[in-house]
């Protein structure tokens, strides 16, 4: 039976409780345990799926096909570990199973309520997979008093008081405001969140606060006092300059020692540093930097592609040279040549999205890498624009298009060499959708093969010629133009394994110029990093040598 971490935040939120979580399973695995990491969240939505880009940030999608919070991205970033649908649970999905359940009338006629209904459908979602483990660390979305997560916090009460004693322990983390005018940290905030914590009945173990500047020894101890914590769990985070120092820094102020504490495991074992030691090692000791852009749809909010951002990292990682991306809006190249916006960048990412609003620039700026042999690298509707791009430009057809935009349009414009695939193999099944299916998880979605064409560059990125990649679309390129485009020097280098659907093109006459119907972001790891990223960063680099 796996012993339970769970995490929740207070005062203000946006503190960096999903890192923190991730931060502490790379600490416990530092120390030679297994652990998995879950994410409970308290919005009403079934799940991130339908949720807007701009609102939610990025969906992030794992290999059994679940659309899920951002925050599982640094769980697998920071732990290699595999995130399961399992893994994130929303009270839609939650309330949605219940009434299920009592539809199908499988609570014999009783009163569905809160609790004990609701509750146990979460301690029973907590713990699955429970024996697999050495540790399970469940973050609560959210903070503390929020009306939406209270049966949240009433299960995980339950739930530890059902177990073994000294089987779950309890993290929260605040924030120690700093007050310029009298030079003063302030613990009041904490003292009230904790205060409202404990009136759930919940006490905390550890507290990771927050703070811009130096917590004192005595505001530490005060902190202990009035939050009934030991003054040694009373764990300092500070502002960092990289997200990749988190398990470094919160192994030195005493994060992870302070967890087994709470466990009673003594003697705890040794940490092996040395994964994250490697990793600031690489981050740091850079030579040269290199631009990249990426040109894409939701570019206001960062968050939106938050895996593309920490994959461009780790590229630069594999490479030792600093990656500077900066987000341009595909619109602008609607009605303005991209020359000048493109002309100082080493290399031009365009990633995935949905709609047609910004196509016609993406495609601008493919077609502006291609022609001026930068380092391209599309990701799915990336992929799909430079393929609409070589079929117009290079093959003739000059109403390439994709079966999705004429679908928002409501009218027919485009050939489509991108269109809409309604039914596809799956392993050793066949999945069959329509256009107007529900929106949530219609998609092809999780993990898929796919095949590369020895001799071909993506081979030589990979080292290997079958590959597993995690899928988010709906729309495909159709094979039925591949030899026109192959003639046109556009080679499909990648293919599912029944050779119907294209996974990866590229251009043969081109130093590095990709497109893939996946998201390799998904699976690159600070101390892994993703192929694709490597090599990309890497041409980015050569390219840099030539300017
Ligand atoms: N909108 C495209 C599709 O559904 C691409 C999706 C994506 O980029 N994730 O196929």
């Amino acid at each position: 039976m796996a012993r339970y971490v769970f995490i929740t935040g207070g005062v203000v939120s946006s503190l960096g409780k999903g890192l923190a979580s991730a931060a502490l399973g790379a600490l416990l695995q530092a120390r030679g345990f297994s652990v998995r990491l879950r994410k409970l969240d308290p919005y009403l939505n079934v799940d991130p799926g339908t949720m807007s880009p701009f609102e939610h940030g990025e969906v992030f999608v794992t290999d059994d096909g679940a659309e899920t919070d951002l925050d599982l991205g640094h769980y697998e970033r920071f732990t290699g570990v595999s995130a399961r649908k399992t893994d994130s649970v929303s009270s839609g999905r939650i309330y949605s199973n219940v009434l299920e359940k009592e539809r199908r009338g499988a609570y014999l006629g009783k009163t569905i309520q809160v609790i004990p209904h609701v509750t146990n459908e979460i301690k029973d979602w907590i713990s699955i997979g429970d024996e697999e483990v050495d540790f399970m660390l469940c973050e609560i979305g959210g903070t503390v008093g929020d009306i939406e997560g209270l049966p949240f916090f009433e299960a995980i009460r339950q739930f530890a008081q059902e177990r073994p004693r000294g089987q779950c322990i309890f993290m929260h983390l605040t924030l120690l405001p700093y007050l310029a005018a009298s030079g003063e940290l302030k613990t009041k905030p904490t003292q009230h969140s904790v205060k409202e914590l404990r009136s759930i009945g919940l006490q905390p173990d550890v507290l990771v606060c927050r703070s811009e500047q130096p917590i004192p020894d005595k505001e530490r101890a005060k902190i202990a006092l009035f939050c009934n914590v030991r003054p040694d769990s009373v764990i300092p985070a500070y502002d960092l300059k990289s997200i990749y120092e988190a398990p470094l820094a919160y192994h030195r102020a005493g994060l992870d020692q302070a967890v087994l504490d709470a466990f009673g495991i003594s003697p705890a074992p040794k940490p092996d540093m040395s994964r994250w030691e490697d990793v600031m090692d690489r981050l740091t000791n850079t030579d040269g930097e290199v631009r990249v852009a990426i040109v894409g749809k939701y570019v206001q909010l960062e968050d939106a592609y938050k895996s593309i951002a920490e994959a461009l990292t780790h590229g630069g990682m594999a490479n030792r040279v600093k990656v500077k991306a900066e987000w341009i809006d595909a619109e602008i190249f609607e009605h303005e040549d991209p020359g000048p916006h493109l002309e100082n960048f080493h290399a031009i990412l365009v990633p995935g999205g949905f709609g047609e609003r910004g196509t016609e620039g993406k495609i601008s700026a493919a077609r502006y890498a291609r022609e001026k042999g930068i380092p391209y690298l599309g990701i799915c509707l990336g992929m799909q624009m430079a393929v609409i791009e070589a079929a117009r430009d290079l093959a003739g057809i000059n109403d390439a298009g994709s079966e999705e935009f004429d679908h928002e349009a409501g009218r027919k414009r485009f050939t489509p060499v991108v269109y809409h695939l309604k039914e596809w193999v799956q392993g050793n099944h066949r999945v069959e959708r329509k256009l107007d299916d529900d929106k949530g998880g219609t998609m092809r979605l999780g993990a898929y093969t796919a095949v590369l064409k020895e001799g071909s560059k993506v081979a030589e990125v990979y080292g290997e010629t079958t590959i597993e990649e995690r899928h988010r679309h709906r729309y495909e390129v159709d094979i039925r133009y591949r030899d026109q485009l192959e003639a046109c020097g556009l080679v499909f280098s990648g293919m599912s394994p029944d050779g119907r659907l294209p996974e990866i093109v590229e251009h043969k006459n081109h130093p590095w110029f990709i497109g893939v119907q996946f998201h390799p972001e998904l699976k690159s790891k600070p101390f892994a990093p993703h192929p694709l990223f490597a090599g990309f960063v890497k041409a980015a680099k050569d390219q840099s040598r030539l300017v």
